[in-house]
């Protein structure tokens, strides 16, 4: 346990008095898709108006959701991945990732799961059997900067990750580095993930290194930060430069915040990759269709697989 110091003792009603800066603050509507069955997933990054924070390029709110009989609920094939980390993190519910490197694992609720897939690396993610009927978390994508992206998968977990102990509320850091603390796996750039639960009427102020932007996702409850209030399907954004991050709780609320410092160039994102150039995607994509040794093959699958989408990205970022 670590320990942020409260700066004083300020009563609760303070956390939204002080004067704040509300301009560096952007709220943005989450794109929703309903899957079916009540399964409902909110894509809060990349948007059109906010493609990354830091490094954090991709970020869903997955249900909460009913699944359906044993058999139903998340079925995703065999897919690939360049260019980036995965990092899936569950409130409720369990996935079953198996990949290329051999890997088969039940990803539950509390432990944390990491896959690096540098120059390409494939996987399936299913509803895990015998883990409840019901599905709540995070899947997010952290881009893998020049000096990583070109090098060779790997798969962490971390079983427990560090908790942080703050006025009004506990934080499980879920990725990378904050407060004194760090997830033991491999991370490539300087950027945090919290998941914070914070009670009723409590101020949780939370120091920001100056040079993170910051995104704040709501799971479940409403907070207000930044002059706006904040519920599930919206994502607050912050620019850099905020020392301080407050967040006060309407309700009981829990709430994911991404931060990192501003990535060092722009990426191109299609479909599972993550690159620079529209080449690099449609060499990958045309490896991906023929089967080539880059991605592997996950065990249990056989010929099963999600294809490519034919429509490469029409420009070049690179
Ligand atoms: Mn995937």
């Amino acid at each position: 346990m670590s320990r942020i110091e409260s700066l004083d003792d300020e009563p609760v009603v303070r956390c939204t008095a002080a004067v704040e800066d509300t301009d560096s603050f952007e709220l943005l509507d989450s794109h929703a898709t309903d899957l079916g069955g009540g399964f409902t997933i909110r894509r809060a990054l990349p948007m059109r108006e906010r493609r990354m924070i830091g490094p954090w390029c991709f970020l869903d709110h997955i249900g909460p959701a009913e699944l359906g009989p044993e058999g139903e609920g998340l079925f995703v094939r065999p897919h690939p991945h360049i260019g980036l980390q995965t990092v899936t993190w569950l409130a409720e519910g369990g996935v079953l990732h198996r990949d290329s490197l051999g890997y088969r694992e039940v990803i539950a609720p509390g432990a944390l799961h990491v896959m690096t897939a540098g120059h390409g690396v494939s996987h399936s993610e299913e509803s895990a059997p015998g883990r409840g009927s019901r599905i709540h978390g995070a899947q997010l994508w952290v881009a893998l900067p020049e000096s990583r992206r070109h090098g060779a998968a790997t798969f962490e977990r971390a079983e427990t990750v560090p908790r942080l102990s703050l006025d009004g509320a506990s934080a499980d850091l879920f990725a990378g580095e904050f407060g004194g603390e760090r997830v033991p796996v491999s991370w490539y750039w300087p950027m945090f993930g919290l998941d914070l639960r914070i009670a009723a009427e409590q101020c949780v102020r939370l120091p920001i290194p100056a040079d993170h932007e910051v995104g704040v996702m709501v799971l479940e409850g409403e907070l207000e930060a930044g002059g706006r209030y904040v519920t599930p399907g919206h994502l607050l954004y912050a620019r850099p430069g905020q020392h301080e991050l407050r967040l006060r709780a309407v309700q009981p609320t829990r709430v994911i915040v991404i931060g990192g410092a501003p990535f060092e160039s722009p990426i191109l994102m299609w479909w599972n990759f993550v690159a620079r150039t529209r080449d690099e995607i449609a060499e990958a994509r045309l490896q991906w269709e023929s089967r080539d040794a880059r991605f592997g093959q996950v065990e249990g699958w056989g010929d099963v697989r999600i294809p490519a989408p034919t429509q490469l990205p029409a420009a070049s970022h690179g």
